[in-house]
């Protein structure tokens, strides 16, 4: 017994006696994923899921298109939930509690409650680390400035929603001009992302640093994609490296990266 990053098939098949109790941190895609297979490996497991941000098993493939409202519905996005995780494998599903800390000698981990801020120690047997990964937030002077943005979770999704159907609204009043939108990074997400705002009606301009886009691809692979996106308007611009994030956010021209 001991602690696993992510993999359900590591956890030890059931014995007879005393439940396992099974504590996974993260219940996205891999947190979720290790704990219904846990409880189909093991029918009386005490399974807990202790997430810190405040939805589960969301689907993050969709948020571009919801900002895009091709998925208007936003409850489509959200797969489980708490309450359904509960009823239909018996899974304790705890959001808004973050793991602190780990005490491998006495098998704890340190909670707390994002909310309230109370904190408490909670036992594991098998302790499943599905944390998974942070939006990177280049060091840049400005990057904190409102309407700078990361897409990683349904938080995320929906200030990037409300700040852009906001200046849309004026826009369409003649209170301001076109609304304007830059992507840094012209990876999956960066692009799924212009393809969106460009939906919406924003003009778009990608910003990548290395000299191609889709920076996993061939060369010769990425070339297509480019002349498809320069043909609907969006520009994708290589440059050295963002230096800059300047604001104010109410001037004509809210965002340029430099
Ligand atoms: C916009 C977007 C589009 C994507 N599109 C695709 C796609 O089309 N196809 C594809 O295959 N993949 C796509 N991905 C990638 C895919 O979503 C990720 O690979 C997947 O979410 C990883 O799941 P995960 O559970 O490992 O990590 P995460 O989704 O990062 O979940 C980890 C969870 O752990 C929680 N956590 C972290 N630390 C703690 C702690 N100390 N205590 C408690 N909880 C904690 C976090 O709050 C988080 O909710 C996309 C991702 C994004 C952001």
């Amino acid at each position: 017994m001991g602690v696993y990053a992510g993999s359900a098939e590591s956890l030890s098949r059931p014995t007879k006696g005393t439940p396992m109790k099974i504590v996974v941190v993260g219940g996205v895609a891999a947190g979720a994923s290790v704990a219904a297979r846990a409880r189909r490996l093991d029918e009386f497991a005490e399974i807990v899921v202790l997430e810190r941000g405040h939805h589960v098993s969301f689907a993050n493939c969709g948020l571009p298109y919801h900002v895009g409202e091709v998925i208007a519905d936003r409850s489509r996005l959200l797969l489980q939930t708490p309450e359904s995780l509960r009823e239909s494998l018996d899974i304790d599903v705890r959001v808004g509690h973050e793991v602190l800390g780990i005490d491998r000698a006495a098998k704890t981990v340190t909670v707390r409650e994002v909310d309230g801020g109370r904190s408490y120690e909670e036992p594991y047997d098998e302790l499943a680390l599905c944390t998974g990964a942070e939006p990177l937030r280049p060091p840049l002077p400005g990057i904190d400035l409102a309407g700078v943005h990361v897409l990683r979770r349904i938080g995320d999704m929906d200030a990037i929603k409300a700040h852009l159907d906001a200046a849309i609204a004026l826009a369409a009043t003649g209170a301001r001009g076109p609304v304007r939108t830059v992507v840094i990074g012209a990876g999956y997400i960066g692009l799924e992302m212009a393809e969106n705002l460009k939906h919406r009606g924003a003009l778009v301009d990608v910003v990548e640093m290395s000299d191609q886009i889709l920076p996993p691809l061939d060369h010769e692979m990425s070339v297509p994609v480019e002349h498809h996106l320069r043909s609907r308007g969006i520009t994708p611009a290589p440059v050295d490296c963002g230096r800059s994030v300047r604001g104010p956010p109410r001037r004509r021209t809210q965002r340029r990266t430099h």
